[in-house]
């Protein structure tokens, strides 16, 4: 099988023996009895009957033939650190982990939070969590105590995994007082917390509660822990994300589905080898983190990167520095980080070797035509753009070049992925747009493959109603993205049909930041909008009404309530969140009825027309907003 299109056709019409092949790259303790049960639909049960392990499949499997391999390798510019582990080192560690968290009460199929820096120990955690048959709910390190505190009570987990601090720029960040602020502001109560003491900042511990992991691995030197073998189905882990409302979601992941699809993907999207060196820049707390800085590398037997630090500390090279030393082979970044160093003085991209790099991998948010060129045209390797989601785990458009290399098209994230049945939708009729060039909503209709979410952590019924829509016979899952598709199946992404924005390939739901800001005791009413931003992709913008605006045409109070806002939003939600302005108006534009334009808002601040206000209630409030972005 050489063609791509032969491929992907067999992957949907012969879904099953397909994924039979793909459950081949995997080890199983009992192999599957059937491929894929879609008797709920649009629950999928992948590889049922099948039992297996993520750790076992990330590490143990590898101790035979490449134990002395490296397998993690941890490098912190923040900390001036590098660690490597083996494939056997890890081994250990991991066990040692899963020893701790047995100790501390942790069970199968319980929670383990997981809210750390970019450091071995998040990894071990991890792992261990996935060998003891525990979910881990790995909650990004720059969120605050408040998102922090609904994760805790959404996932109720049994212990907490932390750190005295993480570092930004060369300056510790604490942890431990958002987690202690955290644990009190939420319901639920974690039985215990983990700590990892970097020493970066003086903490301090609750009896009874909080525990030091270096007490407890030297407690647990020679741990030996087996890997529980679990259905296929058995839930792996939890990542929450946003969506409209202001509750964030738990997306939750299979073991056996995930394990296979991101086997099937190093292999036939990155091509990958045992042996070689996968370098992702992103961080644990998302979804490219799970899949491509743990899972994804390790189950192939390649050595992964961890990174904590800036791109351009201690200098725009620190990159390329790190391919060159580690001959990194698979880089995998976001564009708002290339276009970082496309301000930075471009002779760090030729100061180092990258002629072991195959390819970078861009992805998380929209990756434009200059930025792509100009990191093509400065590394001199192939530029992959690829789009995808919290919610499927693995690349849905892409080029799946270890199938056949296919040509780029700048703008456009490749051509549906095998095992994704991706359609476009009418959003009005509901209907599949099957003509090239016609503007619809990305979908796909079910089964999703695997590797994709569950459903939501504890809401069925909520997986359904959100993300799932009918048209006669057929069950269509929602991506909430618009995208065209053109006559040769390549897509392209126009950007969500949701209150979602996406600020540095983060994604945040505007409502969340609206519900901080609206708890601001003289906010009256905001309204949050994402706006085009050259750097960021996108970057939040507030546009509240003051419950009292006395003084407020004073520059200096003005700035003071601004800044006030911000301050609120950085210690609920933490600094990913803040809004670059916040504009005080005298009111928002809204419908007779008293829905938000925020569309027309979106468009106003961006500068652009905002079509049709003919329903518009008060056009002065357009006018307003006309005038504060225009200063
Ligand atoms: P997340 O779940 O945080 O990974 O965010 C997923 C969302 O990011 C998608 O629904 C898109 O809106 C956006 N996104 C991810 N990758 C791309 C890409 N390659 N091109 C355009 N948008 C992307």
């Amino acid at each position: 099988m050489t063609s791509y299109a032969n491929f992907y056709r067999q992957s949907i019409d012969q879904r099953d023996n397909f994924w039979a092949t793909q459950a081949r790259l995997v080890e199983w303790q009992t192999p599957p009895e059937q491929v894929c049960d879609y008797s709920n639909p649009p629950f999928a049960r992948w590889f049922v009957g099948g039992t297996t392990n993520l750790c076992h499949n990330a590490v143990d499997r590898h101790l035979a033939e490449r134990g002395e391999q490296a397998a993690l390798i941890a490098i912190s510019t923040e900390t001036d650190t590098e660690r490597s582990y083996s494939f056997r080192e890890l081994h250990a560690e991991v066990q040692r982990m899963a020893a701790s968290l047995l100790a501390l009460g942790v069970k199968k199929g319980d929670r383990v939070l997981v809210y750390m820096p970019m450091v071995a120990e998040a990894a071990f955690a991890m792992l261990a969590c996935a060998r003891i048959g525990a979910l881990h709910t790995v909650v990004f390190g720059g969120f605050a105590s408040g998102s922090l505190a609904s994760r805790i009570d959404d996932a109720e987990p049994v212990v907490v995994v932390s750190a005295d601090a993480g570092s930004r720029g060369g300056k510790a960040v604490a942890y431990k007082p958002l987690l202690d602020e955290a644990i009190r502001l939420a319901q639920h109560k974690p039985k215990a917390v983990l700590l990892v003491d970097r020493g970066l900042v003086p903490m301090e511990l609750e009896a009874g509660r909080d525990h030091l992991w270096s007490a407890l691995r030297t407690q647990h030197l020679d741990a030996q822990v087996p890997c529980e073998w679990l259905p296929s189905t058995h839930p792996s882990y939890t990542l929450y994300t946003s969506g409209t409302t202001g509750k964030p979601k738990g997306v939750q992941r299979d073991t056996g589905g995930y394990a296979v699809a991101l086997a099937a993907s190093m292999k036939h999207i990155f091509d990958a080898r045992p042996g070689q060196t996968f370098f992702a820049t992103s961080d644990i707390g998302w979804v490219v983190g799970h899949s491509y800085i743990i899972y994804g590398p390790l189950i192939a037997g390649m050595a992964t990167i961890m990174y904590e630090g800036l791109p351009t500390r201690p200098d725009a090279g620190v990159w390329w520095s790190i391919v060159e030393k580690y001959k990194v082979t698979h880089m995998f970044s976001a564009p708002t980080a290339v276009r970082v160093l496309k301000k930075q003085d471009p002779s760090w991209l030729t100061k180092y070797d990258v002629s072991t790099l195959k390819a970078l991998w861009l992805a998380g948010e929209p990756l434009d035509e200059p930025t792509a060129q100009w990191i093509s045209d400065a590394l001199q390797v192939p530029i992959i753009d690829n789009y995808w989601q919290t919610e499927t785990g693995w690349p849905i458009l892409t080029l799946t070049n270890g199938i056949e290399q296919q040509a780029t098209r700048f703008g456009s994230p490749g051509k549906a992925v095998y095992g994704y049945n991706v359609k476009l939708i009418d959003e009005v009729t509901g209907q599949e747009l099957t003509e090239p060039n016609q503007k619809g909503v990305v979908a796909i209709e079910g089964p999703l493959p695997p590797g994709c979410m569950q459903t939501v952590w504890g809401d069925d019924e909520r997986f359904v109603s959100t993300y799932w829509s009918t048209i006669p016979g057929r069950q269509i899952y929602s991506t909430f993205d618009w995208g065209i598709r053109d006559a040769d199946g390549y897509y392209f992404i126009l950007g969500r049909t949701d209150d979602v924005i996406n600020v540095a390939g983060h994604r945040l739901g505007t409502r969340e930041i609206e519900e901080s800001i609206s708890s601001h005791p003289n906010i009256a009413e905001v309204a949050v909008v994402g706006v085009a931003d050259s750097l960021k992709g996108q970057v939040a913008m507030a546009f509240a009404v003051p419950r009292d605006a006395t003084g407020l045409e004073n520059d200096a109070a003005r700035l003071k309530l601004e800044g006030e806002v911000m301050k609120r939003v950085d210690g609920q939600l933490g600094a990913v969140a803040r809004p670059a302005r916040v504009f005080f108006v005298t009111a928002l534009p809204k419908t007779r009825s008293g829905k938000l334009l925020r569309r027309a808002l979106q468009a106003v601040a961006e500068r652009r027309d905002p079509g049709d206000l003919t329903t518009m209630e008060d056009p002065a409030a357009l006018q307003q907003v006309r005038a504060l972005v225009g200063e």
